[in-house]
């Protein structure tokens, strides 16, 4: 290209058209620097001018976790049923549908045993791109097999949250996860269990009203949306403007709500040793094997799944 077609503009940037292929760059949402796809990669997709933490799906945090990328899964073949047989604009089962195929994964959550520096450990990792990460029957029926999984093999838990809500398509069986998880995670406590929530961007509606803040330990992601309704929606309710960074990780850390925010690139270092910190690292915990990924419950009494 000739050089006089080039902007001089610090924040424009002009690439060769042979240069940009599709998806090949991305624009970082905070602070509008073109980045190339495979240098964010490369830093667990974090931007490399500004540290802006890019959404990423749970095969990600897999590969940023785990060792080896070796894992079990746990309930793995958990899907809707559709139980409201529901149809908005579009058939809820067609919504699911879509999903599947466009993340490769059955519901908006992926539960598994693996290891963290060599300490076995129970994690669920949500997934935005899988219909925003909603909660209905099924990452309640995944998450709670996680939990139980966790308490029988006395390891840590640790959830990642990633979710704009309960998921509307599901109606209150949605909600009732909310009770569902809550409960099974009081038994875990009960039973000594060890914890922690990762909450990353963004964690919303049903799920920050139930597990994502009943950690033992509450970690965010930097700058990460935190909350319950929408910022617009308690705006028009109080009737005021709502101060700066409102609902961001960085907000809720100064109010208590969130133990520590954590640089993507430091969260397999510090979960490791809070592990060791709570007397989970080191022990030769029984490592048996899962002979029933689906956990064994029948469809009868679990309506909304399919198993
Ligand atoms: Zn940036």
């Amino acid at each position: 290209m000739a050089e006089w077609f080039r902007r001089k503009t610090e924040k424009i940037k002009t690439f060769d058209k042979r240069e940009i292929a599709e998806g090949m760059w991305l624009k970082c949402p905070q602070c509008q620097e073109v980045v190339y796809r495979n240098m964010l990669e490369e830093n667990y997709f974090i931007c490399t001018n500004c540290t802006h933490h890019f959404r990423i799906n749970s095969d990600n945090y897999i590969q940023l976790l785990l060792d080896n990328n070796d894992y079990e899964e746990i309930a793995a073949k958990v899907q809707s049923a559709d139980p409201l047989q529901f149809q908005a604009t579009k058939k809820y089962t067609d919504q699911l549908q879509a999903a599947k195929e466009k993340t490769g994964n059955l519901d908006a959550v992926k539960t598994l045993k693996g290891e963290i520096h060599g300490i076995p450990v129970v994690l669920a990792i949500m997934d935005f791109s899988f219909i925003g990460g909603s909660m209905g029957s099924v990452v309640g029926e995944k998450i709670s097999q996680a939990i139980d999984r966790a308490e029988k093999d006395h390891l840590p838990l640790v959830i990642i949250t990633a979710s704009g809500g309960a998921r509307m398509q599901e109606g209150a069986y949605s909600l009732m996860q909310m009770a569902k998880i809550s409960s099974k995670l009081a038994k875990y406590s009960d039973s000594g269990g060890l914890y922690i929530t990762v909450l990353t961007d963004p964690t919303t509606g049903g799920t920050t009203a139930s597990f994502a803040m009943l950690g033992d330990i509450i970690l965010a992601e930097p700058n990460a949306l935190i909350g319950f309704a929408g910022a617009r929606v308690i705006k028009q309710t109080i009737g005021e403007d709502l101060p700066e960074g409102f609902q961001r990780a960085e907000f809720l850390l100064e109010k208590g709500f969130v133990d520590h925010i954590v640089n993507r690139h430091d969260l397999k270092k510090i979960l490791a040793d809070l592990f060791f910190f709570f007397n989970f690292g080191g022990n030769n915990h029984a490592d048996k094997p899962d002979t029933d990924s689906t956990g064994g419950i029948s469809s009868d009494n679990n309506p909304g799944l399919e198993i």
